[in-house]
């Protein structure tokens, strides 16, 4: 059984980079796949990820200052930037 990956919510105000993304950041994360399965959005189950909906809240996400690769688990990063390793 492939479960959602673990998530968890912070609070930042509301003004901040991450703050006035928010929505994008929470849409970006709802998007990411499972450890174990990696190349398919659990929510888009038609599309590999990234979906179109991750690439979209991705890039909402770098509009409000806010850097991707602080959003995204190390061991899916090679997927997004292949030359980058996982370290895991
Ligand atoms: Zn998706």
């Amino acid at each position: 059984m492939t479960m959602r990956r673990e998530t968890r919510a912070v609070i930042v105000a509301v003004e901040s980079p991450v703050g006035t993304v928010s929505t994008a950041v929470d849409e970006l994360s709802a998007h990411l796949p499972t450890r174990d399965r990696p190349m398919i959005c659990p929510l888009c189950s038609t599309e590999k990820w990234p979906c179109a909906r991750f690439r979209a809240a991705a890039d909402l996400a770098v509009s409000g200052d806010v850097r991707l690769e602080d959003l995204i688990p190390p061991d899916l990063r090679p997927r997004l930037w292949p030359s980058v390793r996982s370290g895991s």
